[in-house]
């Protein structure tokens, strides 16, 4: 099937015009997989259409917030009621104590909780937040997982063990890293030796619980548990990045997740995003209240956002934390979600194409791979070129999947079971030609 992407194209050129690479972010250009981004003209439900009116099902949903799909009615109400009542002011509202309220009511970990606009911003603040409290200079990250754009933060492993990083980005100077640790994912060894080398100086370990940012990768149960008990043993803050897993794989978050097999098990500091804001820009940071009252005006530790709260963010952040907190809401999206999987894994072996996946409530991860892996090296072992193979069939059959093999997939509530069929036929016809 070939379709007509002149649309795209000419918008793609003039983007390309007055926007570095013609586009807002990096992962929109493609350039992974080759071809011309798609420019999405408007969305409904599960689908989105592009500037030549084709119409896609949606894998991405804004790289997850869209847990509802598209114009959802109930959040479409209270975006353009709260629009009526004016954009932003400067001064607090009634709104932002209800998200507050309606999240920390979720997320047990959380007693107080603080808004702000992006991810990136709540992480950045979550490590300021824990260097203040610990009064230490080192953070310790894991290689694949991604917090955000913030300079500390851009940092992949060095050779050798345990080593501190080198930056992943120009514009990051040496001395702005040399505080990072980053280690293997799942790696229960290096972790203990990381600790045992620097314990004593680490602010905070922060990890993805659900790594979001390599595809689809669990951290297992007993490195979370490791993670947990060396942090409380040396004195350093566990940060949960839950930016894209908060609400999005259970109510509470993949911390209820691994609460299930750990006792007691909670983080100190939490992050979150992309579905707390619904599809517009809100993310959050939280914890326990002897934590979040250092962060000014109370405490030494500075953090501010001139539209931090923002009342239409609010708004569809809260009418979107309602619908997902009927009964049975996650049940059935993870039912949904387990079925695209299991449907995808059977088709691959009727092909012959070695594949597995997995998925925990509405996001998912797939590989061209015969086993799941387990960190990011393992990711990296994908052919790059098949991948690029699948998702260009896919797209040319209306199914628009991440545009580069280390990106997770998220169904939304308005997927039905019409287009998971559809999904399946499209990547078995796809499966046949690889
Ligand atoms: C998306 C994401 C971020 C960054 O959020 P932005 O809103 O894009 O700044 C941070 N951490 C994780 C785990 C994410 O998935």
């Amino acid at each position: 099937m070939t379709q007509n992407t002149d649309y795209n194209l000419s918008l793609f050129e003039r983007a390309k015009a007055v926007i570095p690479g013609g586009v807002n972010s990096p992962v929109r250009a493609f350039k992974a997989v080759g071809g011309t981004p798609r420019f999405v003209k408007r969305a409904q439900g599960a689908y989105f259409w592009d500037a030549n009116d084709q119409r896609y099902i949606d894998y991405i949903g804004s790289w997850g917030p869209m847990i509802l799909g598209h114009g959802h009615p109930a959040v479409l109400g209270a975006v353009q009621k709260a629009a009526l009542d004016g954009f932003s002011f400067g001064a607090p509202t009634e709104r932002e104590v209800e998200l507050a309220e309606a999240i920390i009511e979720r997320v047990p970990s959380m007693d107080m909780v603080r808004l702000v606009s992006s991810g990136t911003e709540a992480g950045m603040s979550a490590i300021r937040l824990a260097r203040g409290a610990t009064g230490r200079s080192k953070i310790l990250k894991f290689e694949g997982c991604y917090h955000g754009h913030a300079d500390a933060l851009l940092v992949k492993a060095g050779s050798g063990l345990a080593t501190f990083g080198n930056a992943t980005s120009a514009g990051v100077p040496p001395e702005v890293i040399q505080h990072t640790l980053v280690l293997e994912y799942n790696n229960v060894v290096q972790l203990e030796e990381a600790f045992a080398l620097h314990g004593r100086e680490i602010a905070c370990l922060m990890m993805e619980p659900i790594a979001g940012n390599m595809n689809f990768v669990r951290a297992s149960v007993p490195f979370t548990r490791r993670c947990r008990e060396l942090c409380t043993e040396y004195g350093a803050l566990l940060i949960y990045d839950e930016v894209m897993t908060g609400f999005r794989v259970a109510l509470g978050g993949a911390q209820s997740v691994y609460a299930q097999h750990i006792p007691g098990f909670a983080p100190d500091i939490t992050v979150m995003g992309k579905v707390i804001g619904g599809g517009m820009p809100l993310a959050a940071f939280g914890g326990r209240r002897e934590v979040m009252e250092l962060l000014a005006p109370l405490g030494a530790v500075y953090q501010a956002g001139t539209l931090s709260g923002n009342p239409v963010a609010t708004a569809c952040g809260l009418a979107t934390l309602k619908e997902v907190s009927r009964p049975g809401f996650y049940d059935a999206l993870a039912s949904r979600t387990r079925a695209l999987v299991t449907a995808l894994e059977a088709a691959a072996a009727d092909e012959g194409v070695p594949f597995c996946g997995d998925s925990e409530g509405g996001m998912f991860g797939f590989f061209l791979l015969p086993e799941l892996p387990q960190n990011y090296a393992q990711v990296m072992r994908t052919d790059g070129a098949r991948f690029n193979r699948l998702f260009h069939g896919l797209l040319d059959r209306g199914v628009y999947i991440a545009p580069a093999l280390y990106e997770a997939g998220f169904v939304s509530a308005a997927h039905t079971d019409e287009d998971i069929a559809a999904t399946v036929a499209a990547t078995r016809e796809v499966f046949r030609t690889l």
